[in-house]
């Protein structure tokens, strides 16, 4: 079976991956230089380079759980913290649990402020990992034509 455009009705058609994947290229350099008191140095430089087409076609960027994650974390520690007991001169802290956390109410008041806010931004970061995982989907299914430069859904 072969595929066509319909706009243009070309058979030089290829997948979003695939034009995204043919235009990316993976690099790893070695660099020899010599230092001015006659020594050899060795670096090196790595990355990635992609044309610009297949940057068009690149896909979706999923967005990161880190924030949340670490506000979950900050909010947690604020929380231990709050049930612990460092009394002056002592040489560490002491566990006491909930009735730290009733003596340092403040700082207990803080750190649930701040796993509220974490959770609203899982909340977002949920609707935004929905709105990716429509987007790669379209994007697995687009095909791009190199013949008029349009991207297309089979329907
Ligand atoms: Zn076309």
């Amino acid at each position: 079976m072969s595929m066509q455009c319909p706009s243009c009705g070309s058979s030089h058609i290829q997948p979003m991956a695939v034009v995204h994947a043919g235009g990316t290229q993976h690099f790893h350099a070695t660099h020899m230089a010599v230092t001015s008191d006659g020594q050899f140095v060795q670096g090196s430089s790595q990355g990635s380079q992609s044309t610009a087409l297949a940057q068009h076609c690149a896909p979706p960027v999923p967005p990161s759980p880190l924030p949340f994650i670490g506000a979950y974390g900050i909010g947690g520690i604020i929380i231990y913290m709050s049930m612990t007991v460092c009394p002056l001169l002592a040489r560490e802290c002491v566990y006491v649990g909930m009735a730290g956390l009733r003596y340092n109410w403040k700082q207990a008041a803080v750190g649930i402020g701040v796993i509220a806010l974490s959770w609203l931004l899982m909340k977002g970061w949920h609707a935004q990992a929905k709105a990716y995982s429509a987007a790669k989907r379209q994007w697995q299914s687009t095909w791009f034509c190199h013949t008029c430069g349009q991207a297309h859904r089979p329907t």
